[in-house]
């Protein structure tokens, strides 16, 4: 699936599977999670675009989530979507920054981080259900990329949206979070959801015992 008439073809043909307008996500062990996606330079037609993108967002809504990249669907672009509107919180949204993201499609983005300062949190991924783990990464990152029209920007986020930002942009690397994690604060989402579902990860890091310093 690498020229463009095999990718419009290719993203036509999962629209055209799409049950009210969701279609199915990968998850690991799919190669497409592990495969450099290719920069968007024109493979798709203008209308294609349009509808991959808000199949995107219906399939991110429906998880639910607040980001999924094109390689979570089957398709090999530099594209994610991104959104966290939810409310969680006041605790919670301090803690961990966590401001509201509006929605936006992310197309070819790269990013760096800002700073010295990481931040070390629990996050999940649509494509590895069923487990959450610590990630430690930078409190600030600045975001170049363009919009589904071409306009580029180039702009830095903090905290939350920093983190959803960088998780999907390290899917159009083939990177899944995992990678990243801290693998002894593993955990299955129940045992989470019991034990550990607060703000901060210190009270796991001492119980299961893992170094939140020095990352
Ligand atoms: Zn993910």
């Amino acid at each position: 699936m690498t020229n463009s008439a095999s990718l419009e073809d290719a993203v036509r043909e999962l629209l055209s599977g799409a049950r009210d307008g969701v279609v199915p996500i990968a998850v690991v062990g799919e190669p497409v999670l592990r495969t450099p996606a290719a920069p968007l330079t024109g493979q798709l037609e203008r209308r294609t675009l349009g509808a991959l993108i808000e199949v995107m967002r219906a399939t991110m809504h429906d998880a639910p989530g607040v980001g999924l990249a094109a390689p979570q669907i089957g398709i090999p672009l530099r594209i994610a979507v991104v959104e966290d509107m939810y409310d969680i919180g006041e605790e919670l949204a301090r803690t961990r920054r966590r401001t509201p993201l509006p929605f936006r499609a992310l197309v070819n983005p790269l990013y760096q981080a800002v700073g010295e300062k990481r931040v070390a949190f629990y996050e999940g991924c649509l494509s590895v259900p069923g487990y959450q783990a610590v990630v430690a990464r930078a409190e600030s990152v600045r975001l170049r990329c363009s919009s589904v029209d071409g306009v580029e920007t180039d702009e830095v986020f903090h905290g939350w949206p920093a983190r959803i930002v960088a998780h999907e942009t390290d899917h159009l690397d083939g990177t899944v979070y995992v990678d990243k994690a801290i693998t002894r604060s593993l955990a299955a989402n129940d045992v989470y959801a019991e034990l550990w579902a607060e703000p901060s990860p210190s009270r796991a890091a001492a119980a299961l015992d893992f170094d939140l310093e020095g990352m």
